[in-house]
Parts: structure tokens; C-alpha cells; sequence
């Protein structure tokens, strides 16, 4: 069996290595550069491979292909492929058989990595030999290769999803849903919105599908489509029989009639997106029978994940805030509901057609000044430039905590929550974050 990989990062490399152990012949091809150290990986592994093109010859005599997650279908080999009839699948679709771990697959808009990371905390809190991957760190192939662990917590992207067929995840979890990459759904919101419902396709009735109830587009596709999985909903304002809700500034979580009650106030992450991420990964807790007391201690003590709502420094009692993550409006919405003093608020970069008006409520009621850090603000400037009295441009992160800290009285907050991706001034949105903290450092 011949398998060929397309793309030679994190995800590529994994599945070469798991396919080389399971007697695949296997072929890597990336019509970028591979980094060097897993052009050494492949190397050490005896696993054929080229960069920067695609040898068509080596490629459509596949029987099966692993694509990356971020080479898009429309890219001209995997035309080709598809043309030719040889499956094109994912990485999670090419190891999962190859394990009889249990996998929990998060996916959604915003908050995977946020879940996936509190629902890992737990269940390894617990004791439980459980692994982490999909997005997040080593690829989830390669864990399989090495078939350390009997449980997957796994970031899914739509992409990955995109790439399955018969995977399905024992407990899916879908946080939200919103307009998002759009660009390679034919500019469809439906087609994104299905591509995160392939989570569920495959699943039976002893599955799970978590998801937030609140949510419209995700309600709407549950009213018009059918799921075999059992269903667990968590919601802000209603409460269910089975499922997850807030009742008088108590987190509960009833699951198999069993119930979980944790006061709001004892969770460590902050702001009601985070409840909500709370209470889906409460639900993969109780699913999993974790005892009630790990529960409340794990949720006590996880402390988020940098670049998400991350508090950086008080400096002058003005509390300063790293949100580097928030890529879209979505995100920057919750962050922005979640000050609770006078804020300035330090937003910009590559907008993916943005539409501010979802804001404007929370602007005219918490932002005393807004910082915009992009090449090109004219969108922000438009929407906002009426709405709050002090606003500024800056071309640079330092300018921009230098500004922010000449207008802010103490008790006020500075949020960096662009609300837009980062590659006009920085290399990504880790960088962004990054020079952002070292600025307050520096003050
Ligand atoms: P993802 O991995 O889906 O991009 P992250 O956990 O990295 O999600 O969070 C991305 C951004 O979205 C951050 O700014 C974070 O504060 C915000 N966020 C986290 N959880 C949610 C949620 N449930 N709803 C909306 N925004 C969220």
C-alpha cells in the first residue's frame, strides 16, 4: 500500500512515521520548504521525501493520501487526486484505526484550544493515561506510533474534519459557531457550519455530542439534521434535565442523573465564554466518571492559556491584558463583555470582514479609548471614531502600550483583543502576544 503525504509539518511528518510502522510505503511531498528538523525525522526514519514541488508521478500512483490541514482542495494535486478517485484524508482519519484509545474531539469557531486544554487538566488531574493532540503540540499520529496512552483529548479544525470518513469521536464537543475561514468554504457559511457537523457524523447512540445551546447556528442545524449521539447541551439562561447550565451563580452539570454543582465564583477562568468552556469540559468529566472533588480542584486551579484573556502585569493599579488570540469578532465580543473597569482597548490587523456593529453596545459602555494597531484602520476608525472620545493609530506594539499607558487612570484595564489576525505587523498572533507582554514588561 502506498501512502503519500502531502505536506511535511507536524501532522505530515507524524503520519509518515506511523504509516512506516504499519507497512505502508510511504512518500512525503511539500511544495514548500520542510523545516530541517523534520527533514532529519524523516531521514532517521528511512522515509522517502521532496520539497518545494510535487512530483505527480510519485504522487497519483497513491493508493491513499494524507493532506495537511492547510493545504486547501482547490490546490491543483489534490484536484488531481480527487479526479483520480484516491481518498484524500486527514491525519485523525489515518491513525485513528490504528488505536483503541477513546478520543474526546473538540472542535468549534472559538475556545477549542481553551477546552481542549481544561478537558486534558482534568481528566489527567484524575489519573487517567490520557493524551493530547490535534492542533495542539505533537501530532496525534505520531502519539499512535508510539501507543502510550488509553484516552485522546484532540483539537479538531474544520479542515481536519473535513478529511474524515469514518473516524468518530466516543465524546464530540462543538463550542460554538460562528463566520470564520470562509474562504475556503466558497464563501458558504452553511458549508463551514456542515464541515463542523461532520464531527458528529459517524457517531452511534452510545456517543456524546456536548454543544452550546445558546448557540443559533448550532440549534438551527440540530432542528433541520439528525445525530445518533446522545445529545448534551450547556447553556448561559436555560437549564435542562441532562446537560450543563447556571442557576443563581451556581455552575451545574447533570449527566447519566447524576449532579455537579460549583459556584461560578470558585472557577479560575474569567468571563462567560470561559463558563461555557467550563461547563462543556465539566461534561466530558462526568461522562468519564471523574470524581466530583478532582472536578471543583481542577477547575479552581487551571489558569488558562496564554494569549487567551491572559493577565499580564498591574502596573500603577492598571491591570493589563494579553488576548493576542482573538482573530475574530467573536472572541473579542466576549472579551470586551468581560471588563469589568474602564478599558482601553488596543485592536487591529488583517480584517476578515469584520462586522463591528456587534460591539458598538459594549464600546459605548466600557472603552474610554480605543488604540488601533493595524496598516490599514480605516474600517475600525469608521465604525468606532464617533463612539469613543479618545482614539489613536500607532504602527507598533511598543507605541501602542506607550500610548495606552499615557491615557489610563488607575483601575483602568488595557486589552489587546484585535479582533483581527496578525500578519500585517507581526509574524503571527504568538508573536503579537509576545511583543506585547515584553512592552508592559518594559514600562
Ligand atoms: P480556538 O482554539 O478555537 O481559536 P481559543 O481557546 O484559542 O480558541 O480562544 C480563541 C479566542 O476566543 C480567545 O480570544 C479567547 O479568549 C476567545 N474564546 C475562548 N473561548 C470562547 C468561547 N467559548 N466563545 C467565544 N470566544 C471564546
Amino acid at each position: 500500500m502506498r501512502l503519500v503525504v502531502l505536506g511535511g509539518g507536524e501532522s505530515g511528518v507524524g503520519t509518515a512515521i506511523l504509516g512506516k510502522q504499519k507497512g505502508y510505503d510511504v512518500f512525503v511531498s511539500d511544495f514548500g520548504k520542510i523545516k530541517e528538523s523534520y527533514k532529519e525525522v524523516l531521514i532517521q526514519n528511512a522515509i522517502a521525501w521532496e520539497d518545494e514541488k510535487h512530483t505527480e508521478s510519485l504522487i497519483l500512483n497513491a493508493d491513499v493520501v494524507m493532506k495537511s490541514p492547510g493545504i486547501p482542495e482547490k490546490a491543483p494535486i489534490v484536484k488531481k487526486l480527487i479526479e483520480k478517485g484516491i481518498p484524500v484524508i486527514s491525519e485523525i482519519e489515518f491513525a485513528a484505526p490504528f488505536t483503541k484509545a477513546v478520543t474526546i474531539g473538540i472542535t468549534g469557531s472559538n475556545g477549542k484550544t481553551t477546552t481542549t486544554m481544561l478537558t486534558y487538566h482534568l481528566l489527567k488531574s484524575a489519573g487517567l493515561n490520557v493524551g493530547l493532540a490535534g492542533n495542539i503540540g505533537k501530532s496525534f499520529a505520531e502519539q499512535v506510533a508510539e501507543d502510550k496512552y488509553d484516552s485522546y483529548v484532540l483539537e479538531l479544525s474544520s479542515f481536519q474534519l473535513d478529511g474524515i470518513i469514518n473516524y468518530k469521536p466516543h465524546i464530540a464537543i462543538i463550542t460554538n459557531i460562528s463566520p470564520d475561514h470562509l474562504d475556503r468554504y466558497d464563501y458558504k457559511y452553511e458549508n463551514y457550519i456542515d464541515s463542523k457537523f461532520r464531527i458528529t457524523m459517524n457517531q452511534t447512540e452510545e456517543d456524546y455530542l456536548i454543544y452550546d445551546a445558546d448557540d443559533e447556528a448550532i440549534s438551527d442545524w440540530l432542528k433541520k439534521n439528525k445525530t445518533r449521539a446522545k445529545l448534551i447541551p450547556f447553556s448561559l439562561t436555560k437549564t435542562f434535565e441532562e446537560g450543563a447550565f447556571i442557576k443563581n451563580n451556581t455552575m451545574e452539570a447533570i449527566i447519566n442523573q447524576e449532579e455537579f454543582k460549583m459556584e461560578t465564583e470558585s472557577i479560575a477562568l474569567e468571563g462567560k465564554h470561559n463558563l461555557k468552556n467550563a461547563m462543556a469540559a465539566t461534561s466530558v468529566a462526568k461522562l468519564m466518571q471523574i470524581r466530583k472533588a478532582t472536578i471543583r480542584e481542577s477547575l479552581s486551579n487551571f489558569q488558562g492559556v496564554e494569549h487567551r484573556l491572559e493577565k499580564v502585569l498591574k502596573i500603577q493599579n492598571v491591570q493589563y491584558i494579553n488576548d493576542s488570540k482573538a482573530t475574530n469578532v467573536n472572541a473579542t465580543f466576549f472579551a470586551l463583555d468581560s471588563m469589568t473597569t474602564p478599558t482601553v482597548w488596543i485592536v487591529g490587523g488583517v480584517d476578515k470582514g469584520n462586522d463591528y456593529n456587534e460591539l458598538m453596545a459594549l464600546v459605548r459602555e466600557k472603552v474610554k479609548a480605543i488604540i488601533c494597531l493595524g496598516v490599514d484602520n480605516r474600517k475600525i476608525i469608521d465604525a468606532f471614531g464617533n463612539v469613543v472620545d479618545i482614539m489613536v493609530e500607532v504602527n507598533n506594539m511598543n507605541d501602542a502600550v506607550k500610548m495606552a499607558q499615557r491615557i489610563t487612570e488607575k483601575g483602568d484595564t488595557v486589552l489587546l483583543s484585535p479582533a483581527c489576525a496578525s500578519f500585517d505587523l507581526f509574524e503571527n498572533y504568538e508573536d503579537r502576544g509576545r511583543q506585547f507582554k515584553a512592552a508592559v514588561h518594559n514600562l
